[in-house]
């Protein structure tokens, strides 16, 4: 397969920003690929990890961001655990994928932005994700409220989803964390 690799105007900026997002050293990759022999979703994606990694060695710029595998990955951290490098390959993509919200380069990947702004915002006010309100704030936002709502009385009674958050979540705590990186974000540290 060819790859088009289009160069940004500040052609080393988003190997940095992503270095200094995820404090990984990316220059020790070595394309053994191993990462992606492992990733699950790599041949649904038309993408890997290892060819991420080689798009951001050969200078990729922003339109990295519009990758669909940003979106598909699955943050399984299979990746990282096979890297011999000990690269944590999953928070590379974690990070591309906040690069990505951020330069909305994401509006063009369907609803897998919104879920992951659904599951982060339960995350942040229950303390851990609560998958009633996570539903709820997918559903609203894709306005199809009763799209898969045969699958529920199912799921309610193996007990695969909860009504009620759960009581070990620390909101507060998360609240904090959120707060304190958003302050770190916009003091550009
Ligand atoms: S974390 Fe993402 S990129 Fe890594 S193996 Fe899992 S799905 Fe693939
Ligand atoms: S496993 Fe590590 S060294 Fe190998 S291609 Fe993936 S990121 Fe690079």
């Amino acid at each position: 397969m060819t790859i088009t690799i289009k160069k940004g105007k500040q052609a080393d900026s988003l190997i940095h920003k992503v270095e200094q997002m995820t404090g990984q050293k990316l220059g020790t990759c070595f394309q053994c690929k191993k990462c992606t022999a492992g990733c699950p979703i790599s041949k649904l994606a038309g993408s890997s990890p290892s060819e991420i990694l080689r798009r951001l060695h050969l200078k990729a710029g922003d339109d990295l961001l519009n990758s669909e595998i940003l979106w598909m990955c699955v943050s399984c951290e299979t990746c990282s655990a096979r890297c011999p490098m000990g690269i944590n390959v999953a928070a590379v993509m974690d990070a591309l994928r906040m690069l990505s919200r951020e330069k909305n380069a994401a509006k063009q990947k369907g609803n897998v932005p919104l879920f992951n702004r659904a599951f982060l915002e339960t995350v942040k006010y229950f303390g851990r994700t609560y998958d009633m309100a996570m539903i709820t704030a997918y559903k609203l936002g894709t306005f199809k409220l009763m799209d898969d709502t045969e699958k529920f009385p199912a799921m309610l009674k193996k007990k695969k989803i909860s009504l009620l958050p759960s009581l070990k979540g620390d909101g507060k705590t998360t609240r904090r964390i959120f707060k304190k990186a958003k302050e770190r974000k916009e003091a550009g540290k």
